[in-house]
């Protein structure tokens, strides 16, 4: 039996033909004369409604039509007499694939909370806020692909099993095939790594940048899109142990450079999702006004979802050095009643709520910080001349903080592993990255943007683990 998926058929609307729809009941109305089912199959945020006249039905089909049931009709699409919507199926033919016993589905044509859909990761993309949140998401991965090829970067697939460490220590997955119980262990007591599949320790990547330089010091401009690992023991609202990172990496590009390509990336990206998924954001959009009213008057947000994306693309960032904004965060109301958590002054990290406060209070947009003190940065970032501070750039983003992190990399050899010594990086343990400096070395630059801070922006969520189908975090690996 041919079917069209509901978002072609509302589209195209053929009416008074012979249609197919296949998908999952979402509600069931009967009234005197007639039953009303919503249906919908996760191709749209819209549902079809099929209607059958009363008693049309046997009594034991109608009992299966329950809510997350998975049904067929065949029928005529006429146009509807109710509104709501413009086209109706009037049912002529049932085929029950799974009935859904509604004493035990649990999900109910009622708003649930988000913690509890969290529960119900493998059920929750049945709901209207999660098939749009996908949807959204698969959007901006395409759009991502998009905008690397029509630029003229490569995809560059870097490896997820790494022996290396690109960010320091300590928050790591390691990957061994070693015994867990009795581990070989060396004269001296510790585990033997040379015992292990790969001969030495290795773990799941951080990041691929070390990877991506050797990519984009070769074939000019790559991006990376893939699953990055931290055992991050933060149980956040804008940390996954598992999350997806884009990280592109371009000969020849200064900082400057830097700054503008992740300015137009995000910017067109996020364009791209206003123009394609514009049903699922109008419906994220109204939902985040839904629960803004549950809040008290001063903590709602002066702008909606689908106000806000457009502010966003249509306003340039704020760029700024981190010594100015160290001063204006410095001289702050916050700062001066002691409402920061955490005190700054020149050489802190900055806390998020350092960097809100940026963002939301003082710029009210996007800022791109830059020029960070050299001790709180990696050590690849490219030293300026003062000594003191390094070629750093972070994007920070309302509602999220820090979206982007990048830099110009050091593409001095002697800098770069001066550099590495002062934060105990053997560089002979790093070899083939040094190699692209020792040969034939370039000015390059790059960035990390993770995808789930973007989809978290996008869809105007609150919470990470909401906008990916399946998330890992402390204690969280059921699904
Ligand atoms: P943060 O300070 O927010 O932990 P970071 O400085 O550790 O970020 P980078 O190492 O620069 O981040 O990584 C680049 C980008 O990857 C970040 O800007 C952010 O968008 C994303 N990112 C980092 N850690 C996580 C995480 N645990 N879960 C999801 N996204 C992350
Ligand atoms: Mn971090």
């Amino acid at each position: 039996m041919s079917y069209l998926p509901i978002q072609q058929l509302l589209k195209t609307a053929p009416i008074n033909t012979q249609v197919t729809v296949k998908g999952w009941v979402r509600t069931k109305r009967e009234s005197k004369n007639a039953v009303f089912i919503a249906l919908n199959d996760g191709s749209t945020i819209n549902t079809i409604q099929a209607v059958a006249e009363a008693g049309q039905l046997p009594e034991e089909t109608l009992k299966l039509i329950t809510t997350g049931a998975c049904v067929a009709f065949t029928g005529q699409l006429v146009p509807s007499q109710g509104s709501g919507q413009a086209v109706e199926l009037k049912i002529e033919d049932v085929t029950i694939y799974g009935p859904a016993d509604p004493e035990k589905y649990p999900l109910q044509p009622k708003r649930h909370s988000l913690e509890f859909l969290r529960e119900l990761a493998h059920l929750r993309p049945r709901t209207n806020t999660f098939s749009a949140i996908l949807r959204v998401r698969h959007a901006l991965a395409f759009a991502v692909h998009q905008y690397f090829n029509d630029n003229g970067f490569y995809y560059l697939n870097t490896p997820i099993i790494t022996a290396s460490d690109a960010e320091g220590a300590g928050e790591m997955f390691r990957v061994t095939t070693l015994d867990a119980v009795k581990p070989p262990l060396t004269e001296d007591g510790k585990v033997d790594y040379s015992q292990d599949f790969f001969g030495k320790e290795t773990n799941l990547t951080v990041s691929g940048q070390l990877e991506g330089e050797l990519g984009a010091l070769a074939l000019g401009k790559i991006y990376t899109f893939g699953p990055t690992f931290r055992a991050e023991n933060s149980n956040t609202t804008r940390h996954l142990a598992e999350f997806w990172m884009i990280e592109p990496e371009m000969a020849f590009f200064e900082l400057e450079d830097n700054m503008r390509l992740a300015e137009d990336f995000v910017k067109t990206v996020i364009r791209y999702a206003l123009q394609h998924c514009a049903d699922d954001l109008a419906f994220l959009d109204n939902r985040l006004k839904e629960e803004e009213k549950t809040k008290k008057k001063e903590e709602q947000s002066e702008m909606g979802l689908l106000d806000k994306l457009h502010f966003v693309i249509s306003n340039e960032f704020v760029k700024l050095t981190y010594t100015d904004a160290i001063d204006i965060l410095v001289n702050s109301k916050p700062a001066k009643k002691k409402q920061f958590q955490y005190e700054v002054s020149w050489g802190v990290d900055l806390q998020s709520e350092h960097e809100r406060y940026l963002v939301e209070k003082h710029f009210k947009k996007p800022v791109i910080l830059t020029n960070y003190p050299r001790e709180i940065k990696a050590f690849y970032m490219k030293q300026d001349a003062d000594g003191k501070t390094v070629r750093a750039m972070d994007v920070l983003f309302p509602g999220i903080g820090e979206i982007i992190g990048g830099s110009q990399r050091e593409d001095d050899m002697d800098k770069l592993v001066a550099r590495m010594h002062e934060v105990g990086i053997e560089p002979e343990t790093l070899w083939w990255y040094l190699d692209t400096r020792r040969f034939g070395s370039a000015p390059h630059a790059g960035f990390g943007l993770g995808f789930e801070r973007l989809v978290l922006f996008v869809t105007g969520m609150g919470n990470i683990r909401d906008v990916i189908p399946f998330p890992r975090a402390p204690k969280t690996a059921e699904f």
